[in-house]
């Protein structure tokens, strides 16, 4: 199983946030593009902040985490609220303020139909595998957030087109095995992909740690993941995107070519691993 083990190192040049933090506490991308670290997980916003376009957020952060973002969201935007609330996932990390938020703004909030039992406090997930080292949401107190959530009737299924509301030119990609309803957001005007937690973009130790400093692609985060063979084909669904930015909600935003051949061999990696072989066991540290 060395394969796994195999880090790909990005470049620091490859970075893409290199003008450093915003006034509002965002990192700035794209005129339309920014995000934010929220303890230890990204939330992106959409939008022009000196239009009067509506924005949206995408995803909320791990609970603890609303006044951060908030403060952000009206530094960056004025006080209008967002149209909406697009979510990558509902895990605990991506679910954190959700319920707050979108009550406070009264918002709709989109996510594909395989997340909803979990938003909705029908489902649970299975609790995070405590050997696979995923830090802390492999604690007992974080995975108790692994609870009921109740949009209160605010949620709704993506278009079944692909689109996504608010976003124009933006597509919805379904890109499970981290999660059955996972999703990645693509935008094919200018290559910009936010990857969720479909991949990483920071070290399996660092993708739950406060400091995140480790630059490198790896797969989604382990303590998680429920069926790698299909987390494997999402990977390749990404990497043949070919995209020129990428963001994932764990670790640092890259563009240009040697991401991409980096996303090119941890596709290749997983592909090879998960889809020709037998899935691994426990004793491989993953399972
Ligand atoms: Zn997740
Ligand atoms: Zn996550």
């Amino acid at each position: 199983m060395a394969l796994l083990t195999d880090r790909i190192i990005l470049d620091r040049q490859s970075r893409a946030d290199t003008l450093g933090l915003r006034e509002d506490g965002t990192r700035h991308l794209l005129p339309d593009l920014a995000y934010k670290r929220l303890f230890v997980a990204n939330v992106a916003f959409y939008g022009n902040p000196n239009g009067y376009e509506s924005w949206v957020l995408i995803d909320t952060g791990v609970p603890g985490t609303q006044a951060s973002l908030k403060e952000a969201a009206t530094r960056r935007f004025g006080g209008r609220a967002p149209a909406a609330i697009v979510l990558t996932h509902a895990h605990p990390d991506h679910v954190g303020c959700l319920r707050g938020l979108s009550e406070h703004w009264d918002v709709p909030v989109y996510a594909h139909p395989l997340e909803h039992p979990y938003v909705n406090g029908e489902s649970v997930y299975p609790s995070p595998d405590p050997g696979a080292g995923g830090g802390l949401l492999s604690r007992a107190s974080l995975a108790r957030e692994l609870k009921p959530l109740q949009a209160n009737g605010r949620l709704h299924a993506l278009p079944a087109d692909g689109s996504l509301p608010f976003m124009p030119g933006w597509r919805w990609l379904h890109t499970p095995g981290h999660a059955a309803g996972h999703i990645s957001l693509w935008r094919e005007s200018d290559r910009t992909l936010l990857a969720g937690d479909a991949l990483l973009t920071t070290s399996q130790q660092s993708a739950y740690a406060v400091t995140c400093s480790e630059l490198e692609l790896c797969g989604p985060p382990r303590a998680l993941t429920e069926d790698w063979p299909r987390a494997a084909e999402s990977l390749q669904t990404l990497a043949a995107l070919q995209p020129e930015l990428l963001l994932s909600s764990h670790g640092q935003a890259f563009r240009g070519e040697s991401m991409r051949r980096g996303l090119d061999r941890l596709a290749l990696t997983f592909v090879t691993q998960f889809t020709f072989q037998q899935p691994l066991s426990a004793l491989d540290g993953i399972a």
